[in-house]
């Protein structure tokens, strides 16, 4: 009986060592710990022995049993230990590896402007007006005083989609929109920034798509002088302080009168450079009064109400803000360019 303990013990011992993972050892605890484990097999021979004998095997078996406990206990930690160390290994991180560099993007030029312009306005209770580029052609030139047959759709080549619809040559369109949803309530404040397209042969100057902001205010009482005001207050906050505006004789079917504005050359302060040709004024945009036939045809009454409307091109300002040269740089998508401007953002 006494070299069967001793056997049990070398096969125990022989095959807590060969197992190799936590499963295997797992196995073996039961078959030797286990309640029909060789252990308890041992034990139950006990009640055959002669009486004297019962003490030293007894004695014997709890040996066995606290030799194996004591090394599956062992060999538990040694797999724990080793399995930890292939995972680390596994998870290790090089971090000699150069990185992954991430490409980030930056506002686009015309976005810049639009954003700069649109902070300028809302500050002064402007609100933001949006509307459809497939545009209806009565919003886009009849509410605008330019009927079938005006020579001024001859200015404005246009896209058409069908006698109907066209992609909306200005966004006077929205200007149009928006005076009709208010049916004569008053006061107007607005600004509409957006997309326009003419059939323009693409240039160093022209565009076939090109981006206006205009803004629009109808009220009491509103005259030339608030218009000048309001110009030369973006003109100081778009080009710097001390810009001067002056107006121009002009022509444009929807107001009346009609002006150029010409701000006075923020690069060489009005003494005369290259970028004004010599003369220190630099044209930036059209205006005028809201023309009392657009007014009455939206249901205002040009008796008690009056208004101003202007409209810049945002190429003209980003151009001569950031000294480009050429137009079409704002559609080549070329990311060189368009890198540019991460600094201004
Ligand atoms: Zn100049």
């Amino acid at each position: 009986m006494i070299e069967q303990i001793e056997q049990v013990l070398q096969e125990a011992l022989a095959a807590i060592d060969a197992a190799d993972t936590p499963e295997a050892l797992n196995a073996v605890r039961i078959q030797y710990l286990g309640k029909k484990g060789s252990i308890q097999a041992l034990m139950t021979k006990m009640k055959d022995l002669p009486k004297e004998e019962k003490p030293a095997f007894g004695q014997k078996v709890n040996g066995l049993k606290t030799a194996v406990s004591e090394q599956l206990e062992a060999r538990q930690a040694a797999l724990k230990e080793a399995v930890q160390k292939t995972r680390m290994a596994a998870e290790a991180i090089d971090i000699t590896l150069p990185g992954t560099k991430l490409e980030a993007g930056t506002t686009h030029p015309l976005i810049m402007i639009q954003q700069e312009l649109e902070s300028l306005f809302v500050g002064m209770g402007y609100k933001i007006a949006e509307g459809p580029e497939v545009e209806d052609d009565y919003y886009n030139f009849e509410l605008a005083n330019i009927p079938q047959d005006h020579p001024a759709r001859d200015m404005q080549d246009t896209f058409y989609i069908d006698p109907r619809t066209l992609l909306r040559t200005h966004t006077t369109a929205m200007q149009m929109r928006e005076l009709e949803k208010a049916k004569g309530g008053l006061p107007i404040k607005l600004i509409c920034p957006g997309k326009v397209y003419r059939r323009d042969d693409d240039d160093a100057t022209h565009s076939h798509q090109f981006m206006q902001c205009e803004g629009l205010v109808v009220g009491e009482h509103i005259t030339l002088a608030d218009l000048k005001g309001t110009l030369e207050y973006m003109a100081n906050t778009m080009f710097g302080e001390g810009r001067k505006v002056r107006f121009r004789p002009s022509y444009f079917p929807f107001t009346e009168p009609s002006v150029e504005v010409d701000v006075s050359c923020p690069f060489c302060n009005g003494k005369g450079c290259s970028v004004c040709k010599g003369s220190g004024w630099i044209e930036i945009l059209g205006a005028g009064m809201v023309h009392p036939h657009v007014l009455e045809m939206n249901g205002f009454d040009p008796e008690k109400c009056s208004g101003f409307a202007f409209g810049v091109g945002l190429e003209r300002v980003a151009m001569l803000k950031y000294g480009i040269d050429d137009i079409r740089n704002f559609y080549m998508n070329d990311l060189r360019f368009l890198k540019m401007f991460d600094r201004f953002d």
